[in-house]
């Protein structure tokens, strides 16, 4: 299940995120600290403020493994909107040099429009940090699992900076472009001689 390109589309730029200036990657790690301390402390605060909470439990073994499933939910997300689209996604594991072991998604040899492109991309940031606020709201109140809620909501906003990154990048084509995700950035693709 592969989207094709139309015809006369040829390719114009590729992007990778590890291929940007130093500048950026600071700035990626840096906005990644900032993002999940500020989701934190607002996800917090809004359970304290829409339910009877006053204390929150914590376990550390439930938090390390909500942490590293969590993660891999932020994945899956983006494939079940690639599937949305009518695209198979892989799946991949890749060791990167500064943060170990890495699985991901990528949709090599299909190509999305650039506004579906962006649905797959903030799919993660926007629609699991719903589910697992809503979820911390409405399920465990104040139990270490609500503790563990909170956390995961803090680490997929950080999870999300690269799709956010990669995101007002695609912004700069027009909505005619189509993308091809290869994981880590994209291929753009417009029409001949435009
Ligand atoms: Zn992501």
């Amino acid at each position: 299940m592969a989207k094709p390109l139309p015809s006369d589309y040829v390719e114009v730029a590729r992007w990778m995120l590890g291929q940007t200036p130093v500048r950026t990657a600071i700035a990626i790690a840096g906005l990644t600290l900032v993002l999940f301390l500020a989701a934190l402390f607002v996800a917090i605060a809004f359970v304290a403020m829409t339910t009877d909470m006053r204390e929150l439990d914590t376990s550390f073994p439930m938090m390390v493994v909500g942490l590293v499933l969590i993660l891999a939910i932020h994945e899956l997300t983006h494939a079940l909107a690639f599937r949305a689209f009518g695209v198979r996604p892989r799946f991949r594991i890749r060791r990167r040099a500064k943060i170990g072991t890495v699985f991901y998604v990528s949709a090599p040899g299909s190509y999305l429009r650039r506004d579906e492109y962006l649905a797959v991309g903030l799919a993660p940031l926007v629609l699991l940090t719903l589910i697992l606020l809503s979820a911390a709201v409405l399920i465990a109140v104040g139990s270490a699992f609500t503790a563990t809620l909170l956390a995961a909501v803090a680490l997929n906003v950080a999870a999300a900076v690269d799709d956010m990154f990669i995101a007002y990048e695609v912004l700069s084509y027009p909505g005619e472009t189509y993308f091809e995700d290869t994981g880590y950035g994209f291929i753009a693709y417009a029409r001949a001689g435009t």
